[in-house]
């Protein structure tokens, strides 16, 4: 932020500077001009100023000669000694004004002039000298001779055009400066005036060019204020010596305050000494110029805020000068954390209570959670089992049993299963659910599990299956399940009798039981049907189905025999062997029904008959013992 609007300012005053330079350089050019021309014009000036003062030197050296020769003439002429007086006067004048002119005519080209003026004055003043003391010795004569001879008045003719000429020299040169003067005068006006236009314009050029990058500069240092004031976050900067420079509308806002009204301020005057102190470790290692992040707490208006800390060197030229701070306000953050984290402990705390095996496995098939369960199936430490691959924490044989359901689960797929697993020497009959936990783009990221250990309801299961199934009294299949059985080995009797074989249906009946009852009673004549139940078991092979199908009423289905007359032989031998049980010291006979038979599309219910009548067959022909009838037709009888 500082660079680029530095960069700018530097910029903008670096065309401003330039142009002044070019600006002033152009000025001392002109100033040079000036002072040449103001030199030029000093010395026409004072040349003018000497010629002012040599012309009347001139004219006062001229009258004081012609006053001096005017008295020497009227005293020679009248003898009166009141013309002496004017003529001393003058002469004694006339030195000093010809060293006056001298002084005030320093014009070397006059020097030769100047000089023969000089001779003449010593000339008339000594000629003068002359009458007047020839007069005052009575030479009266040779006095007015000397004075009316034609070199006096050469002498002074010739020093009138000396003095004549220079002053019209004089004069003329001062003429020639005065209109020079004027000449220059309008053009040092005209350059003094382009200088002055020149420096205006310049000045203006820079003015507006450093103005125009001003504003520029202060657009972009608003629009950075408008971004920075805009972010969610603090953002500071803070000089070398950990002063605040600048801090934007967010800061403001969390310390109540305007933020300019915090610049200059510490940070141990801004958040405290307890929050300084924290900060000062990462304050010493970010003005090293290293970039640091740290989260760190702050008690704000009596409220515990979290700030994600971020400080940044600034450096210049390779040195720190300061450094930036962006804080963001996470206390929203943590406490959506804790709340969370508060949540996973409760959801740990039932999970790890349930009698249910939870995991999280990831999309490489490493564990990502799983709970208490794991103790106590398989004695592994659920902390321990984290982030190791499914086959080493559950064996290969174990996964690769389930490996067809993980690969639908991990393809996307809801899988729920029954499987049985041995686990620490223990059998478990395992409901599992595999569920995908898939990303917002539908990749699949992992799979939960859960599996219920089944077993005891399986067993449950198992026991009602038999309850329903069995007789209570004697423990032998019931009606129902006879019914079934019957249906099963007709069925397999359609293959058996391509070899041959022979099924035989033997319905068994106590013979006079109601008696037994009366005689002994009802516990009696349980334990003879029990006792009964036990005889016809062992009476038959055990893969023969046997089945207490109501009161004294038994059945049989032999399978497999090679020929019907095995069926009466076993009938033989059931009957003989009840007769020899004696159950309870009681007597007990028995009559059989046989129904045979050789193909197997005979309907069952029409066998039962079958079965039925010859037992019936057997009672009339006087119980304890057995009859015996084929499937159709063939009946025999004991
Ligand atoms: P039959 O020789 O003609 O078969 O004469 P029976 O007296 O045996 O006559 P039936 O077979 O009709 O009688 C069956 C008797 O079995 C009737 C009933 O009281 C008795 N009974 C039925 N179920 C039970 C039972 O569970 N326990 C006992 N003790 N008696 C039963
Ligand atoms: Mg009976």
């Amino acid at each position: 932020m500082r660079s680029s609007a530095e960069s700018l300012h530097r910029s903008s005053l670096g065309r401003g500077v330039a142009l002044l330079i070019v600006a002033l350089l152009a000025m001392a050019v002109i100033v040079a001009l000036l002072a040449w021309r103001a030199r030029a014009t000093l010395d026409d000036l004072r040349r003018a100023d000497r010629i002012n003062t040599a012309l009347p030197a001139m004219t006062l050296l001229m009258e004081d000669l012609l006053n001096a020769e005017t008295g020497q003439r009227g005293y020679l002429l009248t003898q009166r000694a009141s013309y002496l007086q004017p003529y001393r006067d003058a002469i004694r004048n006339l030195d000093r004004r010809v060293d006056d002119l001298f002084a005030r005519d320093e014009d070397p080209a006059h020097a030769p002039k100047l000089a023969r003026i000089r001779e003449l004055v010593q000339l008339k003043m000594s000629e003068m000298n002359q009458t007047i003391r020839l007069h005052d010795s009575g030479r009266h004569e040779e006095s007015l001779e000397l004075v009316l001879g034609d070199q006096g008045l050469h002498h002074m003719d010739e020093l009138r055009d000396v003095l004549g000429e220079m002053t019209s020299s004089l004069r003329a040169e001062r003429g020639m400066i005065s209109e020079r003067l004027s000449r220059e005068a309008g053009h040092t006006e005209l350059l003094m005036l382009a200088g002055l236009a020149m420096l205006a314009l310049f000045t203006v050029m820079a003015t507006s060019q450093v103005l125009l990058r001003s504003r520029d500069l202060l657009r972009t240092q608003k629009r950075l204020r408008g971004i920075a004031d805009n972010v969610p976050a603090m953002i500071s900067h803070y000089d070398g010596k950990g002063h605040l420079r600048f801090a934007n509308a967010e800061v403001g806002r969390v310390f109540h305050t305007h933020p300019d009204s915090l610049v200059g301020k510490t940070l141990e005057q801004m958040r405290g000494a307890d929050s300084a102190e924290q900060m000062r470790p990462f304050v010493e290692r970010v003005l090293k110029g290293e970039a640091v992040a740290f989260d760190a707490e702050q008690v704000i208006d009596g409220e515990t805020l979290h700030f994600h800390q971020s400080l940044v060197p600034e450096l210049v030229g390779g040195r720190v000068e300061g450094f930036y701070a962006c804080s963001m306000d996470i206390s929203g953050r943590k406490r959506a954390e804790s709340v969370i984290a508060a949540s996973e402990r409760q959801m740990k705390a039932i999970t790890d209570n349930l009698p249910v095996f939870i995991c999280y496995i990831d999309a490489q098939r490493k564990l990502r959670y799983v709970n208490e369960t794991l103790r106590n199936w398989f004695g592994l430490d659920p902390q321990a089992a984290l982030g190791l691959h499914i086959d080493d924490v559950f064996g290969v044989a174990s996964t690769s049993q389930r490996s067809a359901q993980l690969m639908l689960a991990l393809g996307g797929e809801r899988v729920e299963f029954e499987i049985t697993s041995t686990m620490l020497g223990k059998q478990r009959h395992l409901r599992s659910i595999y569920a995908p936990d898939l990303g917002p783009d539908g990749r699949v990221l992992g799979i939960f599990t859960l599996s219920i250990d089944i077993t005891v309801m399986k067993q449950a299961e198992a026991q009602l299956a038999r309850l329903a199934s069995s007789d209570a009294l004697t423990g032998l299949p019931n009606r129902r399940e006879f019914d079934q059985a019957l249906e099963g080995a007709l069925s397999r009797q359609r293959r058996h009798m391509r070899e041959g074989r022979v099924l035989a249906l033997l319905f068994l009946d106590i013979d006079r039981f109601k008696a037994i009852n009366d005689t002994h009673g009802h516990g009696v004549g349980d334990t003879v049907l029990r006792d009964f139940a036990t005889v016809l078991r062992r009476a038959v092979r055990g893969s023969d189905h046997v089945a207490r199908i109501a009161g004294d009423e038994f059945v049989a289905v032999l399978e497999g025999l090679n020929r019907p007359e095995e069926a009466e032989q076993i009938a033989a031998k059931i009957v003989e062997a009840v007769r020899a049980a004696q159950p309870a010291g009681v007597a007990v006979t028995a009559s059989i029904g046989i129904a045979s038979v050789a193909d197997g599309d005979v309907p069952a219910a029409e066998l039962i008959a079958l079965a039925d009548r010859a037992l019936y067959q057997a009672k009339h022909q006087g119980r304890d013992g057995w009859a015996a009838l084929g499937w159709p037709g063939a009946d025999q009888r004991r």
